[in-house]
């Protein structure tokens, strides 16, 4: 069945009502290329499930997440071999990754030294109490590197001293811990921060972030945390990220979901589209190459960038390393090749429709995209005038 795509405003009243929401200023951070914050698009981030020191299938989670559009994935960083491994992944993978620490401040050192895109530190564990030490160190680190740092804050893990001073996680708590930690790193001079301060209750977590926004001009970080699975999680983060955006606090967000990430990052996508801060254009992702791959995925991604110039459409194309996972890691874009040794198999929403010699992938997207795009524009009424009319 055809998408449903927004009606187009037809007269300039309309069109007045189809702007996106304006947007808090902030700074700007980039994250690996992808810039959060000053005006940037809103970014979508979603987290591989994977055990991270398994880099195959890490890598393979992060091709299925980009053929769905994700813009940045975290990885979790809970012990020695999973630090060990990010060198690789951040090699490989073909968007921005950013380790997540908790408790062990030591592998925020390792993933920077690994080349991850950002670092996530959670203030209620990083370090002892009153000992902020470590937290220097990172910022120190972080700065030499380039990355930036996100602050993420959550209910779970608040500093006791806070939930004393404020009677439990309030919002208030929730962005002193935050703020506490920014100031730690202002002191040694690093400024390169996002902040997120979730909770699992959207009206609190909406409360939360409009308090912090007032306080800070770095770039926010949204969430609904442990929102619970597909169903209820994706309404509740559609409330509360929703709402916020639609207010213009918010410059990346994650929905977190008990399920599959693909699915955080199709309602994480349909959120923007829905306050029209999202409208996809041409789109070629390809899968970062793990061990299967039997070609050289960047030259042949590229060369299909490359043939599909032009295409103004929204339409998402997958180029994926290998016929073994490639179809099933892209079954979210529109279109799509795995390719194998000397060929490749074209696939249109998921399924495989036939092989072709590797000679003749770029010819096959091209035209099938073309094709595509043609039945997108005559759904959208763009087609030829004298045909419409
Ligand atoms: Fe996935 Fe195959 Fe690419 Fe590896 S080579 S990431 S398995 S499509």
């Amino acid at each position: 069945m055809a998408k449903s795509l927004p009606v187009l405003p037809t007269t300039p009243q309309q069109a007045a009502h189809h702007q996106p929401p304006a947007r808090r200023e902030t700074r700007q951070i980039d994250v690996g290329g992808v810039a959060v914050g000053g005006g940037a698009p809103v970014s979508v981030q979603s987290m591989t499930t994977t055990q991270t020191h398994d880099v195959n299938a890490t890598l393979q989670q992060i091709a299925a997440l980009n053929a769905a559009g994700v813009d940045i994935v975290r990885v979790a960083v809970p012990r020695q071999e999973d630090a060990d491994a990010l060198a690789a992944i951040a090699a490989k993978s073909t968007v921005p990754v950013v380790s997540d620490i908790h408790f062990q401040w030591k592998y925020a050192m390792a993933a920077i030294d690994a080349g991850v895109a950002k670092v996530r530190i959670n203030p209620g564990n990083i370090h002892k109490a009153g000992d902020t030490s470590k937290v220097k160190v990172i910022g120190d680190a972080a700065r030499e590197r380039g990355i930036p740092i996100r602050i993420g804050v959550n209910g779970g893990s608040l500093e006791k001293r806070l939930l004393v001073k404020h009677g439990g996680v309030t919002p208030e708590a929730l962005v002193e811990s935050a703020m506490d930690e920014v100031a730690i790193l202002h002191d040694v001079g690093f400024g390169d921060i996002a902040i997120s301060v979730k909770h699992s209750d959207p009206w609190v977590m909406i409360q939360t972030y409009r308090l912090l926004a007032d306080q800070t001009d770095h770039p926010l970080h949204l969430g609904v945390t442990e929102a619970g699975p597909k169903g209820t999680g994706t309404l509740k983060s559609a409330v509360g990220i929703g709402t916020l955006l639609a207010e213009g606090i918010g410059d990346t967000i994650r929905v977190s979901l008990s399920a599959d990430p693909v699915e955080e990052v199709k309602a994480g996508i349909g959120i923007l589209e829905s306050l029209h801060l999202r409208e996809r254009g041409l789109d070629v992702v390809s899968c970062p190459s793990c061990g299967r791959a039997e070609v050289d995925v960047y030259t042949l991604a590229e060369n299909v960038q490359k043939g599909l110039e032009g295409i103004d459409v929204p339409l998402r194309v997958a180029v994926m390393g290998c016929v073994v996972n490639g179809p099933g890691e892209a079954r979210e874009a529109d279109l799509g090749v795995a390719a194998g040794k000397g060929k490749g198999q074209i696939l249109k929403k998921g399924e495989v429709l036939f092989t072709v010699a590797e000679d003749d992938i770029v010819e096959t997207l091209v035209h099938f995209a073309t094709e595509m795009a043609d039945e997108i524009r005559a759904e959208r009424g763009e087609g030829d005038p004298a045909v419409i009319a």
